[in-house]
């Protein structure tokens, strides 16, 4: 049961060991080429996985251009300060509710996508990504899992001068621009994990770990954001969650990512993502 689902070139495609199988071709039809249809249909696509793997692997990852799992999300949520110990640093009182905003789905790249600087005051946020996998409204913390088609990787890139530019901050803003949105490498299904709610995550920047918590330190779990959120909105399949981010970012510490940077991003049954960061263009000056 169970499956690592990877968008090959745009395609949707199953992950097995070192290699991936073309899921239109593997499934002689029964499932279309967009990864967006496999996430709405991922209980059928659990169920047949396991028959489908046998099958000799179309290619090897090694070789393949990866694009986000979930390419064109509907909603893309976020929270912030959800790990107290994030909270802790950036000096700021827990939310009493999951303190919520969102990503333009236009950010959104791939797991080996460069991210482009616009500024010099640019941070990476590691966060455990939650792929909505069948639609729900007011939805009990109990049956929540049970609307989650995986779990993904992804950052929550950050322009603070451009977050903090207004007051109160307009997070949404800043953390929207062009692939301030990777995410992947593959979508994991949850029964694929022993423990969805505690799992590993890291970020090392030039292989110098920065943050490294687990995903059970979250102040509001999966359960509990996944039933909020769906009290104000119909959850449908491919809306995502970025779940928030553990301590250790740039701002705490005055070291921003810089051109040639590379960001990684490793959860636990997951997989790693790695980031290349490239200085472009300065967005204030481009904007006067
Ligand atoms: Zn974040």
């Amino acid at each position: 049961m169970g499956f690592r689902l990877a968008n090959v070139d745009g395609r949707a495609a199953l992950v097995v060991g070192d290699g991936y199988l073309d899921l239109e071709t593997a499934s002689g039809g029964v499932f279309g080429p967009d990864p967006m249809a496999a996430i709405g249909r991922s209980a059928e696509l659990s169920a047949l996985a396991d028959t489908l793997v046998a099958q000799p692997p179309t290619g090897t990852l090694a070789g393949a251009v990866l694009g986000a799992p979930v390419p064109r999300p509907r909603n893309c949520f976020a929270i912030g300060l959800n790990y107290q110990s994030h909270a802790d640093e950036s000096g700021l009182e827990v939310p009493a509710v999951p303190l919520t905003f969102t990503k333009f789905p236009s950010c959104i790249v791939g797991p080996d996508a460069a991210v482009e600087l616009r500024s010099d005051a640019v941070d990476y946020e590691g966060e455990l990504v939650v792929v909505i996998g069948r639609a729900g409204r007011d939805i009990e913390p109990a049956d929540a899992w049970g609307h989650v088609a995986g779990l993904t990787i992804g950052q929550d890139i950050s322009d603070r001068p451009a977050q903090f530019a207004a007051s109160p901050p307009h997070f949404d803003l800043g953390k929207s621009f062009d692939t301030f949105g990777p995410m992947g490498p593959v979508l994991v299904s949850v029964d694929q994990f022993d423990h969805p709610d505690d799992l590993r995550i890291t970020t090392s920047i030039n292989g110098e770990v920065r943050q490294d918590a687990t995903t059970a330190m979250m102040i509001f779990d999966v359960s509990t954001l996944v039933s909020y959120l769906s009290r104000f909105t119909t959850l449908q399949p491919g809306d995502v969650i970025f779940t928030g981010t553990p301590d250790g970012i740039g701002m705490a510490s005055g070291r921003f990512l810089a051109d040639g940077d590379v960001i990684t991003t490793t959860i636990e049954g997951i997989g790693t993502m790695t980031n290349p960061c490239v200085r472009v263009s300065d967005y204030r000056k481009e904007a006067n």
